[in-house]
């Protein structure tokens, strides 16, 4: 249907959405279905969540646009609160996860010429990482698969290693590497979480050879691990952190953290963009960011993710293989032969959002706020599916 309007870069399926309220969404023809997808972990308080949607509507009617000549006030109420809230001391606001990753890789870049001059460029990211669609992001992306002929040259200056490779790290980082970039839980890899010993004692490594570290948190930030960032939980301390997804429940927002070394490496002109600090997204970003503070709203959402996970594992179905996962991001791999894109689409018919990632795994990644209702009611079509795959 809309596909045939749209470039279908997406291989999107033929359902079109009109509404929903909460984890429960409907389409053109009225079916109903529970969403374990949240729009790829970015509807972070579902749909129609009315604090949201009042915040927004309220915005519309004060400005939706400035430009960054100035600033808004709920753009400084926003950067106020985030840097607060997760202990950083500068921001930068974008639009989305690829831009996001992009003013990092640009900081590091700049940290790394300040710092040691032409040779000091490198930016190390990890095997089946996802970093974005941009050129510089899609070079940094970790999988062969995201690199086609038809695509080249990509960007200079970027180099691969295995997480929770302990070898690696020893002999990777010297006076030519700029950045380590870590994805804390590969997210279109297959929902691969990075060991925490690993994480610092890489972090360790890549800072005794001058370079600052990273974390691609476009997917795991802003309380999906069920923590306000998953870095915080695995503790190795960013310099810089790229943040989207579902930072403004919605709408479209991204841009970096950033702290300690990488304080004060941009300067006025180094990296702009038009839409950046929307007004809308700031207020939406602050329904998020309150939402997530209130007391046992990350604890829950941990809860809910454990629950799923056991629910999940219990079954013994033989069509899955490992479940794993941080908070409300899980993966379960689909074995027997089977595919989790035919799982997929059958779960889409019996009325169950998911998608799949990594080689064969399938991805729930569903609203924060998500009720026991509707995970109980999602679990058991995923059971009844799995039984019938
Ligand atoms: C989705 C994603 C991106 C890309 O974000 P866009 O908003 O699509 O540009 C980058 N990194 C990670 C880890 C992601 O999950």
């Amino acid at each position: 249907m809309g596909s045939k309007l749209v470039v279908n870069n997406y291989g999107s399926f033929d359902v079109v959405f009109t509404h929903g309220n909460g984890s429960t969404m409907y389409d053109v023809n009225g079916k109903k279905y529970i969403d374990f997808l949240a729009g790829i972990a970015v509807n972070s308080l579902g749909t129609n969540y009315k604090p949201l949607v009042e915040a927004v509507q309220k915005q519309a009617e004060k400005e939706i646009h400035i430009c960054n000549y100035f600033m808004s006030d709920v753009g400084i109420q926003f950067a106020e609160e985030l840097l607060k809230a997760t202990g950083f001391e500068g921001i930068y606001f974008g639009n989305s996860g690829g831009e996001g990753n992009e003013a990092a890789i640009k900081l590091a870049r700049k940290y790394g010429y300040l710092n040691g001059g032409e040779k000091r460029r490198v930016i190390y990211t990890l095997e089946n990482s996802f970093h974005g669609r941009t050129m510089a992001t899609l070079t940094a992306t970790g999988q062969e698969k995201f690199h086609p002929a038809y695509f080249a040259p990509y960007v200079e200056g970027f180099k691969t290693i295995k997480a929770n490779d302990w070898d690696a790290i020893k002999t990777a980082f010297d006076d030519t590497t700029a950045a380590l970039l870590i994805e804390c839980v590969q997210g279109e890899g297959g929902v691969n979480i990075v060991d925490a010993e690993w994480a610092k004692a890489a972090a360790d490594e890549a800072r005794k050879a001058g370079a600052i570290v990273m974390a691609d948190e476009v997917q795991t930030g802003f309380g999906r691990t069920g923590s306000l960032l998953a870095s915080d939980e695995l503790g190795f301390k960013p310099e810089v952190v790229s943040f989207a997804k579902g930072v403004a429940g919605g709408l479209p927002m991204g841009g970096i953290l950033f702290r300690g070394k990488a304080n004060d490496v941009f300067k006025a002109g180094d990296h702009q963009s038009t839409f950046a600090g929307n007004p809308l997204a700031c207020a939406a970003g602050l329904v998020v960011l309150h939402e997530l503070q209130k007391p046992g709203f990350l604890e829950s959402v941990k809860e809910k993710g454990e629950y799923m996970r056991k629910e999940i594992a219990s079954w013994k179905n033989p069509n899955t293989g490992d479940v794993r996962g941080k908070g409300l991001m899980i993966g379960v791999d689909i074995e027997n032969g089977k595919s989790a894109l035919e799982l997929e689409k059958k779960l889409l018919a019996n009325g169950l959002l998911t998608s799949t990632a990594g080689k064969n795994t399938l991805r729930i990644v569903p609203p924060l706020n998500i009720s026991k209702e509707e995970i109980d009611e999602g679990l058991s079509i995923l059971k009844k599916t799995l039984e019938t795959l």
